[in-house]
């Protein structure tokens, strides 16, 4: 399975008792960023630049783990900046899982990790997803890290050996040719992850270097390749968001499936452009016109095909058209 059952299961109960509460706007992912350093510095990366002035602020334990609870997603994804820098990862990781039981999963670009699995032991609430950006060559300079591609594949290999869920998150940039992506698709295949997310690098709000990014116009080719061996290989993607990303169909955002709250707050309306940061994610609520953001109508969301927003609007229709459904069902059971 692309997705472990217990997860599917939580996910679907979420959504059933929300929508019985009456709730239309609520998160299926907590994307939780105790910090933004980082030990790399990748030249795609928004977060680094955003966040430079507070580069140093960690979020006191007690704090990610009552965002936890005020967002009340089953999923919630450690991102950053560096997750495995955060002084607190270790006991944040377990206690989200066994006083919250929530899904935990830790991304990061997988350096610190054997420093990690001595602290944490594999448990069905938890994964990871490892960051790799293309083969040897690209991956290491787009990471601008000589060597990185080596650590990543060392440490899928370590974390399947001792029994830990691994996925991997890469990000197509324009020059990242179709032959690589799909090379790099059959040989994480080959390395046994569980699960493999690749999505488009595109501009946004806070980025400058527009040659690195696929406008939408150049997203098809390649992913039309990606859709081909989502039967073959264990893509995470649905055959829905592909398909949007082929541009055979359209899809409207759902922002607030996935929030972000970091040491500045809760960041709205979306995981990639802000407008500010509040305090209690029912400001953050009061304060977006989510249908507004809903309907791609901001400025921002002209090239955006970010998967969280579009795979949550995925989640949310699942039942209303029971073609979609069974090819969403069937693939993730593949
Ligand atoms: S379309 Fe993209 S930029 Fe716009 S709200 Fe959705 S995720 Fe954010």
């Amino acid at each position: 399975m692309r997705i472990p059952l217990r997860q599917m299961i939580d996910l679907g109960r979420h959504m059933r008792r929300k929508k019985r509460a009456g709730e239309k706007y609520f998160p299926l992912v907590l994307m939780l960023e105790p910090l933004h350093a980082c030990n790399l510095a990748c030249i795609g990366c928004g977060r680094i630049v955003e966040y430079k002035d507070t580069i140093r602020d960690q979020m006191a334990l007690e704090d990610a783990l009552g965002s936890a609870q005020e967002a009340d997603a089953p999923i919630v994804s450690i991102c950053g900046g560096e997750p495995l820098m955060y002084k607190h990862i270790a006991p944040l990781t377990q206690r989200l899982i066994s006083e919250q039981r929530r899904h935990v999963m830790i991304c990061t670009n997988a350096i610190l990790l054997e420093r990690f699995v001595k602290q944490v032991a594999p448990s069905p609430y938890l994964s990871f997803n490892l960051h790799i950006d293309g083969m040897r060559e690209t991956n290491d300079r787009v990471l601008a890290r000589k060597g990185h591609f080596d650590i990543v594949v060392k440490m899928i290999k370590m974390l399947k050996e001792r029994g830990y869920r691994v996925q991997t998150n890469s990000t197509i940039y324009r020059e990242t040719g179709a032959d690589e992506v799909e090379e790099l698709i059959r040989f994480l295949g080959g390395l046994g992850v569980d699960g493999m997310l690749v999505t488009p690098g595109y501009h946004y709000q806070v980025l400058t270097n527009d040659d690195l990014y696929m406008t939408s116009d150049e997203m098809p080719y390649k992913f039309q390749r990606v859709r081909k061996l989502a039967d073959d290989y264990k893509l995470i993607n649905t055959p829905l968001y592909l398909d949007f990303l082929v541009g055979e169909r359209d899809l409207l955002c759902s922002p607030w499936t996935t929030v972000t709250r970091n040491p500045r707050g809760w960041k709205g309306p979306c995981y990639l452009i802000t407008n500010g940061h509040y305090e209690t994610f029912k400001e953050l609520h009061a304060a977006t016109d989510w249908e507004y953001y809903r309907t791609k109508q901001d400025i921002r969301c002209k090239d955006c095909r970010l998967h969280s927003g579009f795979e949550g609007t995925v989640a949310l229709d699942f039942g209303k058209n029971l073609k979609d459904s069974w090819r969403v069902v069937r693939h993730y059971l593949a």
